[in-house]
């Protein structure tokens, strides 16, 4: 069913009308919003928080935006960046923002472990809780469950919902930019997940709002510090590995090495993607190590579910070419433990290449 409202934006009736009317009379009961985020927020985790955040301030509600820890600077030109509240940085405030809210919007993410050390925080709040999300098997923690698997990006869901909530013409430049980063950041700037032609209407319609969808490009892919480089270059270097038996690729970096080229969040952003250039690779891993764990990566091409291997062997999630986990051993045992697990999907993998 294509649904055209009175500003003719072609784009199907995908998420469930009760559920657009739940979320409106919500933000109308409301005074006082959160929206909160997931864990290492990407572009879609803060593109979405950040375009839902300025149509509610339009709608004069007073309203934050919370994340667990901290986000590339390549996302920090992004409007109303500056207001966002790092729990990391600030734990009590952003505790009491929670506490204080009567209506928490959990965003691009659908498990409590996905917000870190906020899990407690949004677990306990009195707040009725919206999850918009597209991630596979949303759990239970929220009141209403927004989640659409094949919309590829959750600032997509704000669109669409906004939309379908009669306030098309209130979405302001602002607020279209953030949602045009979450789109591009969650299909790599349109090269996977990105063949539904609404996609196209969409980013049609934000242009027309005054987006310089070029500009966003270059803010977000072409603003990399020379440390990054020289690290991707070292990792490429030194430290890929590869599987031709598997289709596989790994990259692992211990926290000695991020720190001799004076790692930054968001510096290893990609890393993941580029073996995936290598003809025949068709899964790639990137392990890297933080203070208190190490963190997983995991990409595809195809059809290799490697959602499936983050949560039968690393505690994680995702989507089918895209997921991450977590591992609590060494970096080199994490490394063995995914050498050992990699010929329980040689079929598979093999039937991709
Ligand atoms: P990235 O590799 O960019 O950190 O994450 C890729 C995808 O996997 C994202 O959709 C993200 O939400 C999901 N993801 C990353 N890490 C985890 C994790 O530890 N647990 C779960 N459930 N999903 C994750
Ligand atoms: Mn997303």
């Amino acid at each position: 069913m294509i649904f055209c409202i009175k500003h003719k934006i072609m784009i199907t009736k995908i998420i469930a009308e009760e559920k657009i009317q739940s979320v409106k009379k919500k933000i109308e009961e409301s005074a006082e919003i959160v929206i909160v985020s997931h864990l290492s927020p990407d572009g879609d985790a803060v593109g979405s928080s950040l375009a839902l955040a300025h149509f509610l301030t339009f709608l004069e509600k007073k309203v934050a935006v919370v994340v667990p820890n901290a986000y590339p600077d390549s996302l920090k030109w992004m409007p109303g960046a500056g207001q966002i509240i790092n729990h990391q940085e600030k734990q009590a405030f952003a505790e009491g923002v929670i506490a204080g809210a009567d209506l928490l919007f959990a965003l691009d993410f659908n498990t409590l472990s996905r917000v870190g050390n906020l899990a407690a925080s949004v677990g306990d709040s009195a707040a009725y809780k919206v999850m918009v999300d597209h991630h596979p098997d949303p759990g239970h923690f929220a009141d209403l469950i927004v989640s659409y698997p094949q919309i590829t990006s959750t600032a997509e869901m704000i669109f669409r919902l906004i939309c379908r909530m009669g306030y098309f013409t209130d979405i302001n430049k602002e607020c279209a930019e953030c949602i045009y980063t979450g789109m591009m950041t969650d299909t790599g700037a349109f090269t996977f997940n990105s063949n539904n032609p609404e996609m196209y209407n969409i980013i049609s319609e934000l242009i027309k709002k005054g987006i310089n969808k070029d500009k966003i490009y270059n803010s977000v892919y072409n603003n990399f510090t020379a440390d990054r480089f020289h690290l991707m270059g070292y990792a490429l270097n030194e430290k890929m590995k590869i599987y031709p038996e598997y289709g596989t690729a790994l990259i692992s970096l211990s926290l000695g090495e991020l720190n001799r080229y004076h790692y930054k969040t968001g510096d290893t952003e990609g890393f993941v993607n580029l073996p995936l250039s290598i003809e025949g690779i068709v899964f790639s891993v990137f392990i890297k190590e933080d203070t208190d764990k190490i963190k997983m990566s995991f990409r595809s091409r195809g059809t290799f579910p490697v959602n499936e291997v983050a949560s039968s062997h690393f505690g994680g999630g995702g989507h089918l070419n895209a997921a991450g986990g977590e591992s609590h051993i060494s970096l080199a045992e994490t490394v063995e433990k995914f050498e050992s697990i990699l010929p329980l999907y040689k079929e598979t993998l093999m039937s991709d290449k």
